[in-house]
């Protein structure tokens, strides 16, 4: 049970002064999540951005145009719009001993202004100031206040990411009506710890970012920020490290064999495995022999043969009469994977079948029955895996590609499905090691660092778009020698009405190259069904069509070796993660392939460096480790956003070096106090709360 002590902070934002439901859904709306209430604990926890500095306080005379200054001056007369035009600016012309200032307000109420800035009186002006017809004037100023009132402008004013409907000051009343209700909370910190960093407490902490003294308070950097970070940082280590011993207890069970099937399958292999793939399969056989859960993280770049080693994991349990699952995000995916293993698969004897959210009616009460009864030893598909209506005879390994699409949440609803699951985990984003830890903890690495043996480099070059007829005459020679090409659309924006915007580009591209080369040309995009995207796929992979039109939908995963060449169009657009992904969708065959990054030039200097690196190397862990560098780790991830998923105020770039000593934390306070019943225990059990890790409480050993 949460602590009674936190509940001000998990009540609905309605509680607060001046926060009507209204505001509130507005409030959800900024937050990112619609169905639930916004609670104070989020917004205390919406950090600003940046701040406004109004310390600077001119004479007129010395203003600054186009800065923010704060002036004392003295109202001199207003002078409405005329009642026939009504959209010209109400004035008022105020001045100090040194100059004049014009206030400009469109669209005013006559006597909000009289009320405001009455004739006569000093006021505290704060804005940015700029010149207008040789005069010095101010548009709708931030703050206006009077001598008494000084005292409550904030000099150092924060600025918050905001929502449309919802203003600043609504923000900032809020949030001071939610600083009111912080509760004096007991230090979950470690003291010596929190001395020699010089941490503020966690409630300071929050007081200094929202009313920062100073500009600097509101760095990453600052104490009061890491303070935070690290406490949340401290709270996801402290959760996976729950998950972690909880799946312990649970004594896995022993899958092992003579590896008789394994055997078949790589006899059914039409080339051998590489030296990172057969270390692979070997931690996986001895993971899976143990008498403990397995929870390992495969890591490999694209194409370099992950879809193997799953098959070959799923065969030691097979081989021990039980079954596994491979899960992919995406249908096009699961198809893929299927298509890849059911031939292996049928030359050894494993009984696969799939499973996605498109499979109905009796086809699919069918699968499922065979899968009830044991009849199919290898499911692989979708989400729709892990609905209700999907059990298993003996589900012993739950195989999830692609996972950071998935939450921690699925991999466990997935593992629920079976009696102490192992768990292997595929992922094409090579995630520097830091992340690694930070989302998953501590799981047992696999890597595969070496392309299949015979692949040939890819030939990347960066062409402004301005030269696009030229790639067009080239993508023309490449088909005439009976290549297949891809070519990627710009990504317009992330939102409903931009995966239009996505279409119409593709959408075009698409008639204009099918001019070029009729017949020959076809188009995929994510508003297509799926078994329409399959189709269009499947001409491309069979050869009827050669060049394939595509949105961002062809990024994970896709298969066909034959395809030699990659276009992206307004490659700067793309994330360095995700370019490398659409990269590595050429390159998988022996034929010499080439990738080509249009731009819109003139490239701003980070941009240059970015498809540079992509020029440069084909390792995507290098790719990864620059783009940290260059970007923060939002794009690592192919994610676009800044930030980790699911972490709200640690920046891995910033704080990536609090990990260390928060896995050291946390080991030490588990060994101490394993099931959190110490002072400090109980404090910590707080700071899960807080953070929103506190599904791993109920993994807690009671007693
Ligand atoms: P990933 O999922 O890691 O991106 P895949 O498993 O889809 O890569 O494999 C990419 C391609 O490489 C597939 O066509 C697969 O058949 C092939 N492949 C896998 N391992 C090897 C290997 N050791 N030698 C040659 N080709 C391989
Ligand atoms: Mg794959």
């Amino acid at each position: 049970m949460r602590p009674s002590l936190l509940d001000p902070l998990f009540a609905s934002l309605t509680a607060l002064p001046g926060v009507g439901p209204k505001l509130e859904k507005l409030f959800r709306r900024l937050f990112g999540n619609l169905d639930r209430p916004a609670r104070a604990v989020d917004l205390l926890l919406h950090l600003p951005t940046g701040s406004v500095d109004r310390r600077a306080r001119p004479l007129l005379r010395d203003v600054e145009p186009g800065t923010v200054v704060t002036v004392a001056v003295t109202v001199d007369r207003h002078r409405p719009s005329p009642p026939h035009r009504a959209r010209a600016p109400y004035r008022i012309d105020t001045s100090d001993d040194t100059g004049t200032l014009t206030l400009t307000y469109f669209n005013a109420r006559k006597d909000y202004l009289e009320n405001l800035l009455p004739k006569g009186e000093l006021r505290y002006i704060s804005g940015t100031a700029t010149m207008y017809d040789g005069m010095l004037q101010m548009t709708h100023p931030d703050r206006v206040v009077s001598e008494s009132d000084l005292d409550k402008l904030p000099m150092i004013e924060p600025v918050y990411p905001l929502t449309e409907g919802l203003g600043i000051n609504q923000m900032r009343k809020a949030i001071d009506g939610a600083l009111a209700k912080l509760p004096a909370l007991p230090e979950w910190q470690d003291a010596a710890w929190l001395k020699r960093n010089k941490f503020p407490s966690f409630a300071e902490a929050l007081k200094g970012l929202h009313h920062p003294a100073e500009p600097a308070d509101l760095m990453p950097e600052s104490p009061g920020w890491s303070r935070l970070a690290y406490d949340e940082l401290l709270a996801g280590q402290l959760a996976l490290a729950l998950v972690r011993a909880h799946q312990r207890r649970q004594h896995g069970r022993g899958s092992s064999g003579e590896g008789f099937l394994r055997a078949k399958v790589i006899a059914a292999l039409p080339y051998s495995l590489t030296p990172s793939q057969v270390q692979a399969v070997n931690d996986i056989v001895t993971d899976l022999a143990l008498p403990h859960r397995m929870v390992r993280l495969l890591q490999g770049d694209v194409g370099s043969g992950k879809t193997v080693v799953a098959l070959l994991a799923s065969a030691t349990v097979i081989e021990a009469g039980r079954q596994a699952a491979l899960m992919a995000p995406t249908e096009i995916l699961a198809r893929q994977h299927f298509a890849t293993i059911a031939p292996l698969a049928e030359k050894a004897g494993i009984r696969v079948a799939i499973l996605t959210g498109r499979d109905r009616g009796k086809e699919r009460t069918e699968t499922l029955d065979r899968l009830a009864i044991g009849e199919i030893d290898l499911v692989v598909g979708t989400h729709a895996l892990f609905q209700d209506e999907v059990a298993f005879r003996d589900l012993a390994l739950a195989i999830i590609d692609e996972q950071h699409r998935f939450g921690v949440h699925q991999r466990l609803a997935l593992a629920r499905k079976g009696e102490a699951v192992d768990m292997l985990v595929l992922t094409a984003t090579p995630i520097p090691r830091t992340l690694v830890l930070a989302f998953f903890g501590d799981m047992e690495i696999s890597e595969l660092r070496e392309k299949p043996a015979g692949r040939l480099p890819i030939d990347t070059r960066t062409v402004p778009l301005s030269r696009i007829d030229e790639v067009v005459e080239a993508v023309g020679r490449a088909l005439d020698e009976g290549q297949r090409v891809y070519w990627v659309c710009p990504l317009v924006e992330e939102s409903e009405v931009a995966e239009m915007g996505d279409l119409a580009a593709a959408e075009e591209r698409f008639k204009a190259l099918s001019q070029h080369f009729p017949d020959r040309v076809d188009l995929i995009h994510g508003r297509m069904k799926g078994a329409e995207k399959d189709r269009a796929m499947e001409r491309f992979s069979r050869g009827e069509t050669q060049l394939l039109v595509a949105t961002t939908v062809i990024e994970v995963g896709v298969d066909v070796p034959e395809a030699t060449v990659m276009v992206i169009e307004h490659a700067e657009r793309f994330g360095l993660a995700q370019l490398h992904q659409l990269r590595g969708r050429v390159g998988r065959g022996t034929g010499r392939s080439t990738c080509l990054l249009l731009y819109r030039s003139p490239l701003g200097e980070t941009a240059k460096a970015r498809l540079a690196i992509l020029r440069d190397t084909e390792d995507g862990f290098r790719i990864a480790e620059e783009d940290l560098r260059l970007r923060g780790e939002g794009d690592v991830l192919g994610t676009r956003q800044s930030g980790m998923p699911g972490f709200h105020v640690a920046r891995i770039d910033v704080h990536g070096k609090l990990l260390g000593p928060a896995r050291d934390d946390t080991s030490l306070v588990l060994s101490r106090d394993p099931s959190l019943t110490s002072p400090r225990g109980e404090a910590l059990r707080s700071l899960l709360y807080l953070f929103e890790r506190d599904e791993a409480i109920g993994l807690i050993r009671s007693g």
